[in-house]
């Protein structure tokens, strides 16, 4: 069985009774850096009984070497550096090739540098996007920031300390000035979560400096884009494939706030009727 075990983000007390179970009692664990799993693993007094490295440089030529090891019924735990695997960090693959294969898998779930950070960013948690870490380049991040402009939901992206400034600068420039919060050093000493018009932000950081240690990014939804004509046609349209044209003039109009009449009118030409 393939366990994907969660491991603390900074605050050892964060280790779950079953994480510590499960790695002392595995064959195997397979970790990005034996030397940084070693060392957790002796701060947490762990016994684990071999470690053996998986990374996105070796993924490859390892992963069908850990899977034979799974077919041949043994327990193989995957850990991250920090927090929970396959949250921008490696193993998706690997999860993908064991449910290919009818290998038994399961999680065991703790720390994360993400769900934190959403909780404490004071920002809506009923919808969120997680967009791991934005691209280096301003040009790509841009784009990628774009495709993402018009969710209804909170935006939530990791970051590195080096690039936070140029980011948080890219974010204004296409989302706007919304709020968010920058979430530092979550679970350790130094947790910070500063919130804040995206503007203000930058303002300063630029006064006192790139701040250190690890960031999540969090950013409030935009304001709901004005419906068009066009929107509201195409709405219309696809409501008449399996509405009548009172319900759709109703539906759209409600999901529109548009006036029931101007709506019907709408309905009544897309249907091909006589008003
Ligand atoms: N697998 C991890 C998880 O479950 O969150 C994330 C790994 S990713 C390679 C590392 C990034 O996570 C950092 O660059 C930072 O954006 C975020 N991160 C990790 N620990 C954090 C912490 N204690 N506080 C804030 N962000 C953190």
């Amino acid at each position: 069985m393939l366990y994907l075990v969660s491991v603390p983000i900074g605050n050892l007390g964060d280790i779950t009774a079953r994480a510590r179970e499960v790695l002392e009692s595995a064959d195997l664990v397979a970790c990005e850096d034996t030397r940084t799993s070693g060392r957790l693993f002796g701060l947490l007094g762990l016994r684990a009984r071999k470690l053996t490295p998986y990374h996105e440089h070796n993924a490859e030529k390892a992963r069908p070497k850990l899977i034979a090891r799974l077919m041949r019924g043994e327990a193989v735990a995957l850990v991250s550096d920090a927090g929970t695997p396959l949250i921008s960090d490696p193993g998706y693959k690997l999860a993908r090739d064991c449910r290919a294969q009818g290998i038994p898998m399961t999680a065991v779930p703790g720390a994360n540098a993400l769900l934190p950070a959403v909780q404490l960013s004071g920002l809506p948690t009923d919808a969120f996007y997680f967009g791991g870490f934005l691209p280096d380049k301003s040009a790509a991040r841009r784009r990628a920031l774009q495709a993402v402009q018009s969710l209804p939901a909170t935006l939530v992206f990791y970051e590195s300390p080096n690039r936070l400034i140029a980011a948080l600068e890219d974010i204004a420039a296409v989302l706007g000035d919304r709020t968010a919060a920058v979430a530092r050093e979550l679970t350790k000493k130094f947790e910070e979560v500063r919130r804040a018009p995206v503007s203000e932000l930058v303002g300063y950081y630029k006064e006192s400096g790139a701040p250190k240690g690890e960031i999540v990014i969090v950013i409030d939804r935009g304001a709901q884009a004005a419906w068009t004509e066009d929107a509201v046609g195409d709405l219309i349209r696809r409501m008449l494939r399996t509405h009548s044209a009172r319900d759709t003039a109703a539906l759209v109009g409600a999901a529109t706030g548009l006036p029931r009449k101007h709506i019907y009118k709408q309905v009544l030409d897309a249907a091909g009727h006589e008003p």
